[in-house]
């Protein structure tokens, strides 16, 4: 079983991910983590991709592909994978069917968690956490007890990331939304896209992608 987790940045995407390879057995596989570790073990293709980043440039799709496959090939993937993060385009979609092909593998279903825009927004853009140990907080919906101090520590100094506000949010679904516009089409028409409601809790998607996977 091999799925695509698919879905805006915000949307508890890796958080998904990573439950599911907990209880599925399935690899997790997003595309910074493989690149990392592409790079540790000093194959040809992790010292390339070390060339490439190191002049501060994008992977090419065909250097992803190429470490995708001897990713793909490792035994602890026998179960199957979960990509998150990959493809983000229809070139991508397109080679990496063909790679699988060439495996006699296939990707079984692409999961989409849909999200409402705005509320994705209200989420993102109200986070914050304790500078001294980290606990999250959120303006609307998990203040801290008393006001300015923190819960956990009793810490009274906060960090907000700098793209965690509604402008940069709202850039990023934008990006999102241009990308995969022919992404979704192209997974539809092969039968392979289903949705989930990104926006209800964690455990409630979780158990959605789970009967998905159990049907695919
Ligand atoms: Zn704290």
């Amino acid at each position: 079983m091999n799925i695509v987790l698919f879905g805006p940045p915000g949307c508890g995407k890796g958080t998904q991910a990573k439950r599911l390879q907990a209880n599925t057995g399935l690899v997790q596989l997003s595309t910074g983590d493989m690149l990392r570790a592409a790079i540790a073990s000093g194959s040809e293709i992790g010292n390339r991709v070390k060339d490439i980043m190191a002049e501060g440039k994008l992977v090419d799709d065909e250097t992803v592909i190429a470490m995708l496959s001897e990713r793909i090939d490792a035994p602890d993937c026998d179960k199957g994978f979960i990509l998150d993060g990959f493809p983000r385009t229809l070139a991508q979609a397109e080679a990496l069917d063909a790679l699988l092909k060439g495996k006699e593998l296939e990707i079984n279903a692409v999961v989409e968690m849909t999200v409402n825009d705005e509320a994705l927004i209200e989420r993102i853009s109200g986070r914050y956490s304790c500078g001294n140990c980290g606990a999250g907080y959120h303006d609307t919906f998990k203040k801290p007890e008393t006001e300015g101090v923190c819960d956990e520590c009793g810490g009274k100094d906060f960090d907000r990331r700098a793209d965690d506000n509604a402008d940069s949010v709202r850039i990023r679904l934008d990006a999102y939304r241009n990308q995969s516009a022919p992404l979704l089409p192209y997974y539809r028409e092969r039968g392979k896209l289903i949705a989930v409601n990104g926006m209800a809790e964690m455990d409630e998607v979780e158990k959605e992608i789970k009967a998905v996977i159990k049907t695919a």
